[in-house]
């Protein structure tokens, strides 16, 4: 398998976004274009910190291994988009520890192949809706958010609801309290039920 650019990789994280002990992987690359993006290296070619393969990745994140274990944490898979690399993923999680963890930070804006071929492996899913109003989400990513419909809608008719965590930011100049509780309303009638509600901190000038 070929190799694939990242980020970074950024160990010891403590109940950020998953259980235990985590590791974060993050790919570089994204389909979206957010206003207010915080890992704008992802989207430049620039921003490529490593070129590595499947193996490779393992080997960085092993050194970690027995904190994982002792915790009950293991890998967060972010970004960028790390769906993009959903191949990837799965060919980890076929070989890492089964004790390990997957967790997986997206925003779900990918063809559903790539959802269904990591399905199997991830223990949660931290996901970044943005607002699920089309009008309001294009206007913040310069994307539609068709896929991400559809996929929230593949998730919960597969039964993996208690496995997602929402996010729902409210972002200034893009959304209201009134918006983001409509995404909720939306979301709760897929069959949605855990919601991490925040502000996105921007300062604008
Ligand atoms: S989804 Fe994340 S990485 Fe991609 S553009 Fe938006 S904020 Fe940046």
């Amino acid at each position: 398998m070929k190799k694939v650019p990242l980020i970074g990789i950024c160990r010891h994280r403590l109940v950020t976004d998953g259980q235990g002990v985590t590791t974060l992987v993050a790919f570089h690359d994204c389909p979206l274009r957010c206003q207010y993006c915080l890992n704008a290296q992802c989207l430049h070619a620039d921003g490529i910190w490593k070129q590595l393969g499947v193996q490779d990745i393992l080997n960085e994140v092993m050194q970690d291994n027995l904190y994982f274990q002792a915790t009950g944490g293991g890998i967060t898979f972010g970004g960028g988009e790390p769906l993009l690399r959903s191949r990837e993923i799965a060919a980890f999680s076929k070989q890492c520890p089964a004790e390990w963890h997957i967790y997986i930070e997206t925003s779900l804006n990918v063809p559903l192949q790539a959802v269904e071929a990591v399905a199997p492996f991830i223990d949660h899913y931290y996901i970044d809706v943005k607002d699920m109003n089309p009008d309001i989400y294009r206007r913040y990513t310069s994307r539609d958010n068709r896929l991400v419909q559809e996929n929230l809608l593949w998730l919960a008719s597969h039964d993996y609801c208690q496995k997602v965590t929402i996010r729902l930011p409210h972002i200034p100049d893009y959304n209201t309290e009134e918006d983001r509780e409509k995404s909720r309303e939306v979301l709760q009638t897929m069959g949605f039920r855990e919601f991490d509600c925040f502000d996105y901190l921007y300062v604008t000038s």
